[in-house]
C-alpha cells in the first residue's frame, strides 16, 4: 500500500486532486458540503477507537479484543466445500509466540500479507474446537508504511478516528482520505490566527491540532478525553471558531462606529428619563432605567444607534422603545416600528397612543402614531404614504408592509424592530436604508442566552432587562395528559364562571392527513358544545385580517370567554383578564415559543395557569423537555436548555443569518472560551490600525474566513 505518488495538495486544492476520488465520491462529498482540501481537514470524527497494540501473543485469552503488531510466517487459501468462499488461514508470530489467523474471503491478502510481512492485527481471540487452540478471527489488518510523517497506518496499531457515514462513504474510506491528505500538507506551517493571538491564548498551531483531532498522538488516559473541550488540539480548533465569528463581528462593529449620525440630540436639559416617568403611571423598573440611560448614551454619540434590548417575556421592552422613539420625534426626526403581526402591530400603535397622550411636554400630545399594513388600503393608504414622504407624519408602526418600496420616509432617524428574528437580515436592511443611519433598537420576545447574543449578535450593544416588573402575578405550569370532559368542566369551568378568560391553542388549522395532532377547527366545535353558555371564538393563521382584529377586539372587550387559535396569538398578545391557557400537542412546539406563549397570561391581576398537553405518541425525550418548562418559570433558563437540545441554528433565525454553524464550539458548555475569543478578538481588531504586520494577518484571517465559510460574504454586506 505504501508509495501512493500524491500530488501535492494545498490547502485549496478541490477534492477531485486528492487520491482515490472518483465523480461519484466527488458528488458524494460534496453532498456533504465538503469541497476542498479545507472542507475536509475540517470534517471531524465524532469518536475514536483504541486499536493500539497492547498485547504480545503469550498474553491473549480467550476473548480478548486486541491490537498485535506481528510477521506473517505462512499464509494460504483453503477451499472448504460447505463454504462459497475461500477460508484463508495464517500463521502470525512476535517474539512472544504465535498465533493462527482465519479470514473468510478476502483473497486479496494472500498478495498483501506474503510470508515476511510485519503488519498490525485488531481482532478478536477466540478458541477453535477444530484446532483446540485459539485463534484470532478475520482481524482488520494493515501493513506498516515506512514513509515519513505521521503515518504508520492509518486503520490499525493506533488510536483510530471514527466519522460519520454519510452518503455511502465510510468511515474507513474518510479515514484513509484524511490520512492521506495530512501527509501530503505534513510540515504545514500555516496558521490563520494571528501569532500574539495564539501566544497570549496559548494555543497549540494549527496544522498539529487538525492533525492530532484525526489521529491522535499516543496517549494513557482515556479516549473520552480526547472529546473533552480542553484536549489542547480541540481546545485550540474551538478557541479558532469563536475567534473568526468574533472577528467578524468587530470588524462590522468597527465600521458601524465610523459611520456618521444621521441627526444629533439636541444638549438635554431636564433628566429624558424623569420627564418619562413621570407620564408613566408606574416607575421604570432599575433595568428599564438603565437601558434608557444605554440609549440615550447612544443617541449622543457620534455613531447610530445599534443596539438590542433582551428581557424575558413581560419586562416592559414596549416602554423602553417608546423611550427611544420619543427622544428621536422630539428631534423633528421620524421613526418606524415594525412588527411581525398586525394584531401586535395594532397593539403597539394602540400602546404608544395611550402612552404619548399622557406623556408631559405639549409637542408630544400630538404624536399620532399611525398603522400601515396590508389592510391600510385606497386613500387612506395614499394619505398616509404622502405625509410620510413629506416628514408631516413622524411615527408610524407596521408589518412588513413598511418595507414595501414604496414607502418612503422623509428623515427616517429611528427603527424599532420587534420580534427581530422573525425578519431576515435583508428586509431588516431594507427599513434601515430608508434612513441615512438611522439608530436601530431591535427586540426579541423571547429571551435569547447571554452566549448565543456575544455570538451571532456579537456586533450590537446589548441592554438586558432582567427584572420585571413589580406585581406580575405567577404563572404555574402543569403536565396533564389528556383533556376529556373531565378535564374541562373541573379545571376550567370554575374560572369561566369567575368571567376569567382561556386560551386554547392547537398546533393545527384543521384536520390534516399527514400530521397526527389536534386541531383548531375540531377544538373550537368541540368546546362551544361542551360550554354551550360561553362564547367561544376562532383565530387561525387563516382567518382574514379585519376578522382577525375584530375577534382580538372582542375577546379583549370580553365578550369571548374561551379563544381557541393557532400560534397567530404567540408574540406579545396582551390581555390582562385572561388567566389559563392550554396548549394541546405541546410537544410540537418549540421550548422558547411555549414559554412566550404561557406570557400571554398573568399579565393582569390574578395569577395565571399553564396547561402543557403532550400527545398520546411523545417520546420520552419530549416529555423531558416540557418538564424544563415545568420546572423552570424564568426564559433566560429555559431559552438556555432549548439552545443545549436543539442547537442555534433552530434558534432566533440564526440559520437564514448566513453565519456560519459552530463544528466542534458548543454555546452552552463553552462559554468560557467564547468570553474569552471574543475579548481578543475585539482587541486585535482596535489594535489593528496601522501596523503593517496586523493588516497583514487580518487580510490572511479574512482570506481565511471566506475559504471556510462560504455565505458569509452576503452576511457581511447587510446591516
Ligand atoms: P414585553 O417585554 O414582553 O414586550 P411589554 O412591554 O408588553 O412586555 O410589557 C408588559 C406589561 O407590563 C405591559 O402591560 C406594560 O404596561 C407593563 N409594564 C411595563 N413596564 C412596567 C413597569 N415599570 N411597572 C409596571 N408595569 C409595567
Ligand atoms: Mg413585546
Amino acid at each position: 500500500m505504501s508509495g501512493i505518488a500524491l500530488r501535492p495538495l494545498k490547502l485549496t486544492s478541490g477534492l477531485d486532486q486528492c487520491p482515490m476520488i472518483g465523480p461519484r465520491r466527488l458528488a458524494r462529498l460534496e453532498r456533504r458540503g465538503i469541497r476542498n482540501v479545507l472542507d475536509l481537514l475540517y470534517t471531524f470524527p465524532f469518536r475514536y477507537e483504541d486499536r493500539r497494540v497492547r498485547f504480545a501473543i503469550s498474553d491473549l485469552r480467550e476473548g480478548t479484543e486486541t491490537g498485535l503488531l506481528a510477521t506473517v510466517r505462512t499464509i494460504r487459501k483453503k477451499e472448504v466445500r460447505k463454504l462459497r468462499a475461500p477460508v484463508i488461514e495464517a500463521e502470525i508470530f512476535d517474539r512472544s509466540g504465535s498465533l493462527p489467523v482465519v479470514w473468510f474471503g478476502q483473497e486479496y491478502l494472500l498478495k498483501q500479507l506474503s510470508a515476511g510481512t510485519q503488519a498490525f492485527f485488531f481482532g478478536k481471540v477466540e478458541y477453535s474446537p477444530y484446532t483446540r487452540s485459539l485463534v484470532l478471527k478475520s482481524p482488520l489488518t494493515e501493513t506498516i508504511d515506512p514513509e515519513e510523517g505521521f503515518r504508520k497506518s492509518y486503520h490499525v496499531g493506533r488510536i483510530v478516528p471514527v466519522y460519520r457515514e454519510e452518503e455511502g462513504i465510510s468511515s474507513a474510506v474518510f479515514r484513509r482520505l484524511a490520512g492521506d491528505v495530512l501527509r501530503s500538507l505534513w510540515g504545514e506551517t500555516f496558521d490563520p490566527l494571528p501569532g500574539e493571538v495564539r501566544n497570549e491564548a496559548g494555543l497549540m498551531d494549527w496544522f498539529p491540532s487538525i492533525v492530532e483531532m484525526h489521529f491522535p498522538k499516543e496517549t494513557d488516559r482515556p479516549l473520552e478525553e480526547l472529546l473533552d473541550p480542553d484536549y489542547p488540539p480541540r481546545s485550540r480548533l474551538i478557541f479558532e471558531e469563536f475567534f473568526l465569528l468574533e472577528y467578524l463581528m468587530m470588524v462590522r462593529k468597527k465600521s458601524l462606529l465610523s459611520s456618521g449620525r444621521s441627526w444629533e440630540m439636541s444638549p438635554l436639559g431636564e433628566d429624558p428619563i424623569a420627564l418619562f416617568e413621570q407620564s408613566l403611571p408606574f416607575p421604570l423598573t432599575q433595568a428599564q432605567r438603565r437601558a434608557c440611560r444605554d440609549i440615550l448614551g447612544d443617541l449622543s454619540s457620534t455613531h447610530p444607534m445599534n443596539r438590542f434590548l433582551l428581557g424575558d417575556v413581560g419586562s416592559g421592552k414596549t416602554l423602553v422603545a417608546a423611550f427611544a422613539i420619543l427622544q428621536t420625534l422630539r428631534e423633528g426626526q421620524q421613526a418606524a416600528f415594525l412588527a411581525p403581526t398586525e394584531i401586535l402591530a395594532q397593539q403597539h400603535a394602540r400602546t404608544l397612543l395611550k402612552l404619548f397622550k399622557t406623556t408631559r411636554g405639549e409637542e408630544n400630545r400630538q404624536i399620532l402614531p399611525l398603522l400601515l399594513s396590508q389592510s391600510v388600503r385606497g386613500a387612506e393608504r395614499r394619505r398616509l404614504l404622502s405625509s410620510l414622504a413629506s416628514g408631516e407624519q413622524k411615527l408610524v408602526v407596521g408589518t412588513h408592509a413598511l418595507l414595501e418600496e414604496g414607502v418612503p420616509f422623509h428623515s427616517l432617524g429611528m427603527v424599532v424592530i420587534d420580534e427581530q428574528h422573525k425578519f431576515g437580515v435583508a428586509q431588516r436592511k431594507a427599513l434601515a436604508t430608508k434612513g441615512r443611519n438611522p439608530d436601530i433598537l431591535v427586540m426579541t420576545a423571547t429571551p435569547i442566552p447571554r452566549s448565543l447574543a456575544l455570538s451571532y449578535y456579537g456586533d450590537l450593544e446589548i441592554s438586558l432587562l432582567d427584572e420585571l416588573p413589580p406585581g406580575r402575578q405567577p404563572v404555574t405550569t402543569h403536565l396533564v395528559t389528556e383533556t376529556g370532559d373531565a378535564f374541562w368542566k373541573e379545571k376550567i369551568l370554575p374560572a369561566l364562571k369567575r368571567r376569567e378568560q382561556v386560551f386554547v391553542v392547537l398546533p393545527l388549522i384543521e384536520e390534516s392527513e399527514s400530521v397526527e395532532a389536534k386541531n383548531a377547527m375540531e377544538a373550537h366545535a368541540f368546546l362551544s358544545s361542551l360550554f354551550p353558555d360561553y362564547r367561544v371564538a376562532l383565530l387561525t393563521g387563516r382567518t382574514p385580517g379585519e376578522e382577525k382584529d375584530a375577534t382580538m377586539e372582542s375577546f379583549r372587550r370580553g365578550d369571548f370567554s374561551i379563544l381557541v387559535a393557532t400560534t397567530v396569538i404567540e408574540v406579545g398578545v396582551d390581555i390582562p383578564n385572561a388567566t389559563i391557557m392550554i396548549v394541546e400537542n405541546a410537544e410540537r412546539f418549540g421550548l422558547a415559543q411555549l414559554h412566550q406563549l404561557r406570557g400571554r397570561i398573568g399579565r393582569g391581576a390574578l395569577p395565571g395557569t399553564f396547561y402543557l398537553v403532550p400527545g398520546t405518541s411523545t417520546g420520552e425525550e419530549g416529555r423531558r423537555r416540557l418538564e424544563i418548562l415545568e420546572a423552570c418559570p424564568d426564559g433566560f433558563r429555559v431559552a438556555e436548555e432549548d439552545l443545549r437540545i436543539r442547537g442555534p441554528g433552530e434558534f432566533m433565525g440564526v440559520r437564514q443569518s448566513g453565519l456560519p454553524m459552530f463544528t466542534l464550539a458548543d454555546l452552552v458548555r463553552d462559554t468560557g472560551i467564547l468570553v474569552r475569543a471574543r475579548e481578543m478578538a475585539s482587541r486585535f481588531v482596535g489594535s489593528g490600525e496601522g501596523r503593517r504586520e496586523s493588516a497583514w494577518e487580518m487580510s490572511r484571517l479574512e482570506e481565511f474566513i471566506r475559504l471556510r465559510y462560504k455565505n458569509v460574504d452576503q452576511w457581511l454586506s447587510t446591516r
